[in-house]
């Protein structure tokens, strides 16, 4: 760690106005929307914001800010949920925002990838590659605000990895500027390249702690004639899994998505927006969102989705289901899906877990940790909801009925974390699917990490970062 004279700050000022120009060097007036988290539970303090234009620009700030021994966060929507893209509270980091990069750099339809600026926001690129007659299929909750440079630095998932995979599985190359404030030119478009060390895939999901992306070149897909939705009720976990099986087998690579979700958490979204009108949840555990997609026709993709759901209740998965008749049905059937963190936010706050596992091991978790919470915590109630097609469920714990809600996360947060990461980790699991480590869980990982390839992490830290100026204190210390 370096350790900054005061006095090389208003120098640092200096340096910073003359490469980005006054108006992209924030220092005063109402910072908060860089300076607080996305559940504004924590907010930092930034030396300053700045706004670079442009690669060299991001290169020039980077520079400047090694050479005076400042530290670096970068942030592209600040919507991440581990307090990763703020500043720390000590007034001495730079915040550096890749919001005004947002431009579509080129489309090559004959090789099927785009290249983009790491702050064009998620949604943009979905435009971007639709109105090109292509699909980009990383789909989130946030992806009007979220940025593509936070999907990679995040390695983001969302709702269509199980056809497509997560943010990593769509990236072909990056651009970034290392912490000595150098630009690596890796912007390939190949899907072979086997010319060493992959450095992309380590800058993937390092979240600002290894190099500043500026660019990445993200794989396109064709559009799907039509997507079918369908909302099932299922009796039991094993009952979802069941039908994971079978919609794997049925509908093979048309499976896009596929939601499970516990009655408690729709209850939320009921309670809190009974205008979304949640089918199905009041006589079933369990429901069950599944996305067929389909390049031939709407009448092979229904016939194939009816088969499938005639199969799961000859078997005994499904209970009752319903297959969205139109467009604006089927996106409030994942409008539905989409509002349960937002219905957990109005109910309170919770002690959130971003949880994976083996599919083959979620039923025997959730049926243990359900007991094991509500043993130890008399009334506690479980919002347990997610990707079951990723084996990744977002398991979060309520207060009591009536209970404070703060007191409970005060009293209970570290020892309920406990319980369920360490039966995650009896399971072969892991304590971040999505979200990342961040600042929240940098302290938790080395309980959970093999601790070989956590020395081998600090390692690669210290080789490309040997000053500990980027994003300081987030995934290892
Ligand atoms: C309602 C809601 C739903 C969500 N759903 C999902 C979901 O389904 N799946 C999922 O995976 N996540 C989800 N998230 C979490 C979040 O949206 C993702 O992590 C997203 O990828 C973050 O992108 P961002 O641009 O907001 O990044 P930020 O929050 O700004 O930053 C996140 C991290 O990346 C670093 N970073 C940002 N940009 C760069 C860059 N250009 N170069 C290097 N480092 C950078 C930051 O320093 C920080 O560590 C959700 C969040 C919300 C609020």
């Amino acid at each position: 760690m370096t350790h900054t004279a005061p006095t090389a700050l208003p120098d640092l000022l200096i340096a910073l106005r003359a490469a980005l120009g006054d108006a992209h060097v924030l220092t005063e007036g109402d910072l908060s929307s860089y300076e607080q988290d996305w559940r504004k539970r924590v907010r930092g303090k930034a030396l300053a914001v700045v706004r670079p234009g442009n690669t060299q620009e991001v290169a020039a700030v980077v520079k400047a800010c090694a050479k005076a021994g400042v530290s670096v966060v970068p942030q592209g929507g600040n919507t991440g949920l581990v307090v990763g893209s703020i500043p720390d509270t000590s007034g001495t980091q730079v915040l550096l925002s890749l919001q005004r990069m947002n431009a579509v750099r080129a489309i090559d339809a004959d090789n099927l990838t785009l290249t983009v600026e790491a702050g064009c926001v998620l949604q943009n690129v979905q435009q971007a590659a639709e109105q090109a007659g292509f699909l980009f299929p990383l789909s989130l909750g946030s992806e009007g605000s979220c940025t593509i440079g936070g999907n990679l630095a995040t390695n983001a998932g969302g709702t269509q990895v199980v056809r497509y995979g997560n943010t990593r599985e769509l990236c072909l190359g990056l651009e970034v500027v290392t912490a000595q404030g150098d630009i690596m030119h890796t912007l390939s478009g190949l899907r072979k390249d086997n010319t060493g060390y992959d450095l992309r895939n380590l800058m993937i999901g390092s979240e600002g702690t290894l190099g500043i992306i500026t660019a990445a070149t993200m794989k396109l897909y064709p559009l799907p004639a039509v997507s079918l939705t369908a909302w099932a009720a299922v009796p039991s976990v094993e009952h979802a899994v069941k039908l994971l099986g079978l919609a794997h087998q049925h509908l093979g690579a048309g499976l896009t998505g596929f939601e499970m979700m516990g009655q408690f958490a729709l209850s939320l979204v009921d309670k809190h927006y009974p205008q979304l009108r949640v089918p199905l949840w009041q006589d079933t555990p369990y429901c069950v969102l599944l996305e067929n997609s389909d390049t031939e026709s709407e009448e092979h993709a229904r016939s194939r989705f009816e088969y499938l759901l005639e199969l799961a209740f000859e078997d005994g998965c499904v209970t009752d289901a319903v297959v969205a008749e139109s467009l604006s049905q089927a996106r409030n059937l994942w409008h539905i899906r989409e509002s349960i963190t937002l219905a957990q936010a109005e109910e309170g706050l919770n002690i959130k877990h971003d949880i994976s596992l083996p599919v083959s091991a979620i039923p025997s978790f959730v049926a243990n940790t359900d007991a094991l919470l509500k043993r130890e915590i008399e009334g506690v109630r479980i919002v347990n909801f997610g990707h079951l097609g990723d084996g990744n469920l977002h398991y979060n714990v309520q207060s009591p009925q009536g209970s404070d809600n703060k007191l409970f996360l005060q009293t209970q947060e570290d020892r309920v974390n406990t319980l369920v990461y360490n039966a995650v980790k009896a399971l072969g699991g892991s304590i971040s699917a999505e979200h990342g480590v961040g600042s929240l869980k940098v302290d938790t990982l080395p309980d959970y990490k093999d601790p070989v390839a956590l020395t081998l992490m600090r390692q690669v830290k210290l080789a490309l970062d040997p000053q500990g100026l980027l994003n300081p204190g987030r995934v290892v210390r």
